[in-house]
């Protein structure tokens, strides 16, 4: 389950930097304080300042390099690399500056470090290597005949240890955030999807898949109100001839079929411009936006001869053909007139024999 920051190299780019900084600033405070303390004795100094500063700098310069170097070029271990560099660091600090001799909690930095991995193994890693780092500086400690007391050995275990479980609680509760936040997004973007197939289904027509009667009114108030003063719009209804007749003889599924044969073929033969909709029953009626009346009129024509060409294989030898009322929206005359006269124009077409456009301009 333990996952979290796949850009950790990013992160160690951003830490070596930050490490940078905090070194050059401890370096200038630290020799500032040097000859503020030695200014009468500076000769004496110099070979204490060699040893306590100037040393132990140069040794933790040569370390930020092979650390820079290492997290640089094997960018695929840079995480240990960061643990031992900073191990090592904390090593150097606790041996070679004196007023952190002794001072092996520094040991806990590179384990609080482990932790921004986000990974168990790294904590396992930084706290192994803490333990050990104090085992070898303990050793030393002896070797150079100090002694070493049973409370100076146990503090610093229980210390480091206490960090080790304390950055492992941090990191659990870091995973459990992430999960849950996780948990949050999933959920979210399921119930846009919802939301997103729910306001389809409710714009769109399920059978033929074009959009539905309540679109089509949305979408005509929009166009009225939006659209420049100056743009032609023009509306045709179109009604499948004698469809009826099609379900009573081949049945309803066929009547379906024809149904949503039209509606691709409308979405097929238009524009993006020009919007079809299943207005009702086999009814579609499609809004003209930007195009003259003749433009209209040969989109429509290619429209019928298109139906007419079309063969529906569930009713063999049956030619279907529709009927087209057209007019162009009139400023001055609302939109019910509008769809009145549409409806008429429809009407004069089934009434002069069906298979044919009646256009307001024609009558
Ligand atoms: P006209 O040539 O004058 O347009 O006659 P028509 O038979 O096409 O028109 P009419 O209004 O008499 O009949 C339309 C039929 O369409 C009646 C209705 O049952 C059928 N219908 C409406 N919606 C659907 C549908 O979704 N599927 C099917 N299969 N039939 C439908
Ligand atoms: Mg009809
Ligand atoms: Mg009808």
């Amino acid at each position: 389950m333990e996952q979290l920051p796949a850009n950790d190299h990013a992160w160690n780019r951003q830490l070596i930097q930050t490490l940078w900084w905090v070194l050059i600033g401890y370096e200038l405070a630290t020799i500032f304080a040097f000859f503020m303390e030695h200014r009468e004795r500076l000769g004496f100094s110099l070979s204490h300042f060699f040893e306590f500063q100037a040393m132990p700098t140069s040794l933790l310069l040569i370390l930020m390099g092979i650390g820079y170097a290492g997290v640089h070029y094997f960018a695929a271990f840079s995480n240990y690399i960061m643990i031992v560099w900073t191990s090592a660091m904390a090593c150097i600090f606790i041996v070679c500056i004196p007023e952190l001799m002794s001072e092996y909690e520094l040991l806990c930095v590179p384990i609080i470090l482990s932790s921004i991995y986000f990974q168990r193994k790294f904590i396992v890693f930084s706290y192994s290597l803490g333990l050990f780092c104090f085992l070898g500086l303990t050793v030393i400690t002896l070797y150079r005949g100090h002694e070493v007391t049973p409370y100076q050995f146990i503090v610093p275990i229980a210390v480091i240890t206490a960090t080790a479980f304390i950055c492992k609680m941090i990191m659990n509760k870091g995973l459990d955030l992430s999960n849950q936040l996780k948990v949050s997004i999933v959920r979210e973007q399921d119930l846009l999807i919802r939301n997103v197939m729910t306001d389809r289904l409710s714009k769109v027509d399920s059978l033929t898949e074009l959009f539905n009667h309540r679109s089509f009114q949305e979408h005509t108030d929009h166009l009225i109100s939006h659209m420049p003063s100056d743009t032609p719009l023009e509306l045709a209804l179109m009604d499948i001839d004698n469809f009826k007749q099609i379900n009573d003889t081949y049945g309803h599924w066929v009547g379906d079929v024809v149904l949503k044969t039209v509606g691709s073929l409308l979405r097929e033969v238009l524009g993006t411009d020009d919007m079809a909709f299943r207005y009702g029953g086999e009814e579609f009626a499609v809004l003209f936006v930007g195009k003259t009346h003749e433009e209209i009129t040969v989109l429509c024509e290619h429209v019928m001869s298109t139906v007419r060409s079309t063969v529906i294989p569930e009713m063999p030898g049956q030619q279907l053909t529709m009927s087209i009322g057209l007019a162009p929206y009139n400023r001055n005359t609302m939109k019910k007139a509008w769809f009145q006269l549409v409806d008429e124009c429809l009407y004069m077409a089934k009434r002069s024999g069906k298979n044919q456009i009646h256009s307001h301009f024609s009558k």
